[in-house]
């Protein structure tokens, strides 16, 4: 049993995790980085819920099944026939699998190069900045480690429903949806937050008749109010049902499949399913990660405490990325693993602007958005001005036939400060990039209109709304 030294120890290995360890090398702190994920031939599979069971499978799956829904409806018009195309789901799955492989062993080689010492095991906090690695099989300890630092990065897992645990067979969490077989002949998903749209989107696509049952009277309440209806209307459009004001309360399971009680507008209706997919958020994971001797303050809801730099109630323990607060985003917790890490070897640092952090949802089209909506800057009593500019006015997007969508631009009425942007339409997810780097060194809408954009590029829809703020978008009447 080693009873090692480290600058600084990571327990977790997610986008916050793995990269606060690189980070840490990099700045010369000896690190070692604890993680407990196995995948199915018993190896560590470093990455977290992102890489292994979160926005890259989701991405790969939801790129096939687009893939295949383009064959099917769009390629026509393009002047190519493809008869009736056929979707094997065992090679969609095989090929998510091996981007997933590729992606989890490549955090290992950098693990490696950067000279970061790996254990495959739960870690488990110890007063005096002691970290327990437990051997996996056992569930003793293998390794007592001292660190200068600790960092939790310890993520989350889907909240259950009560009444509705999880069997992994008929009722679902997201690893289960990301995994199955075959397309259900009737998908039943409860919450319509981002999982449930993206992976209801992957399995309408591959034939599954898809209800999604959402407890909000409004859907995507946090998306602009425009962008949410217009997005309402693609998914009525592909076919994903969309009940609002829906609250599950009960199932039963037989051999024809589950039947699944519901509250709706005061009275108990009945849905009939073959699986249902319970996706109405995540929790922090901190099960096991503190012993109750260590004096770390959590939250009601299991969240740990920290400050503006991640510092927990005890001095050099660090937490970050979904164990504390603010949105649940992998880029939210590598920024704040960057941020510890810099913290640590005393670089000037700067706190995360919880503001400035970009949102996506990856469905078809893409939602896309970063700063406030325009009700909540009514809700704030701040004077904005408004541009938005349509990508059917593009002509990158005419001739791509990508034509739905907007973008809409909202800055400060007096400094022209942006404020926010919120895109619905193709490829948003990297055009958003553009306005999240404006926001962040404060820049005005007049900057964005004035900046020369590449022609024909869906691009100059951000750069159009930008103008159409103060009434000079070039290509429609302002
Ligand atoms: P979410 O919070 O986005 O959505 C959950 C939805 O379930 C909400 O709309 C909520 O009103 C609804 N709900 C809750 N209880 C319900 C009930 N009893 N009956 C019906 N509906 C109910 O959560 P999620 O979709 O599970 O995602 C979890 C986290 O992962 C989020 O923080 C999300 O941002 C993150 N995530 C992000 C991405 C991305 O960036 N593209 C992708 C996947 C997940």
């Amino acid at each position: 049993m080693a009873n090692d030294h480290y600058d600084v120890i990571v327990i977790g290995a997610g986008p916050a995790g793995y990269v606060a360890a690189i980070r840490c090398t990099q700045l010369g702190l000896k690190t070692a980085c604890i993680d407990n994920w196995t995948d199915p031939e018993g190896n560590a599979s470093p990455g977290g819920t992102c890489l292994n069971v979160g926005c890259i499978p989701s991405k790969a799956l939801l790129e096939s099944s687009a893939l295949f829904a383009q064959a099917q409806n769009d390629l026509g018009q393009h002047g190519i026939s493809v008869g009736s195309p056929k979707m094997s789901i065992k090679t969609m799955q095989a090929r998510k699998d091996a981007v997933v492989g590729k992606l989890t062993s490549g955090i290992g080689q950098l693990f490696k190069a950067n000279k970061i010492t790996f254990f495959h095991g739960k870690g488990r906090v110890l007063p005096e900045r002691q970290v327990a690695v437990m051997d996996l099989n056992s569930g003793k300890i293998s390794d007592t480690l001292v660190g200068k630092n600790i960092i939790i990065a310890t993520g989350s897992t889907p909240v259950e429903l009560p009444g509705f645990k999880f069997d992994h067979k008929n009722i679902l969490d997201s690893a289960d949806t990301l995994a199955l077989k075959s397309a259900p002949k009737h998908l039943l998903i409860v919450g319509a937050g981002v999982i449930g749209l993206e992976l209801g989107s992957v399995w309408a696509r591959l034939g599954a008749k898809v209800t999604i049952l959402e407890a909000m009277d409004t859907l995507l309440p946090m998306v602009d109010g425009q962008v949410a209806r217009e997005a309402a209307r693609h998914f009525k459009k592909q076919g994903l049902e969309i009940i609002l004001g829906a609250k599950v309360s009960a199932y039963k399971s037989n051999q024809s499949g589950l039947t699944v009680d519901y509250e709706f507008k005061g009275e108990t209706r009945q849905i009939k399913a073959d699986k249902l997919a319970v996706m109405v958020g995540r929790r922090a994971n901190l099960d096991g990660v503190l012993a109750p001797d260590c004096v770390i303050e959590t939250t009601p809801q299991g969240q740990i405490v920290v400050n503006e730099f991640c510092q927990t109630s005890t001095s050099g323990v660090w937490a970050i990325g979904d164990v504390v607060r603010g949105p649940m985003l992998a880029h939210k917790g590598s920024e704040e693993g960057v941020l510890v890490a810099e913290s640590i070897a005393a670089r000037k640092t700067y706190a995360l602007d919880l503001q400035c952090i970009p949102s996506v949802i990856y469905t078809h089209p893409e939602i896309a958005w970063i700063g406030q909506t325009e009700a909540e800057l009514k809700e704030a009593n701040i004077e904005f001005a408004k541009g938005q500019f349509p990508f059917a006015a593009s002509g990158r997007a005419q001739a791509s036939g990508h034509t739905d969508g907007m973008i809409k631009v909202l800055s400060d009425k007096k400094t022209d400060r942006i404020l926010g942007v919120h895109m619905i339409g193709e490829h948003t997810s990297e055009l958003l990039a553009e306005a999240v780097f404006a926001m962040q060194y404060r820049g005005t809408a007049e900057d964005l209109g004035r900046t020369i954009h590449s022609h024909p590029s869906l691009s100059e829809t951000l750069k159009e709304a930008a103008l159409n703020v103060h009434k000079e978008a070039i290509h429609k009447m302002n």
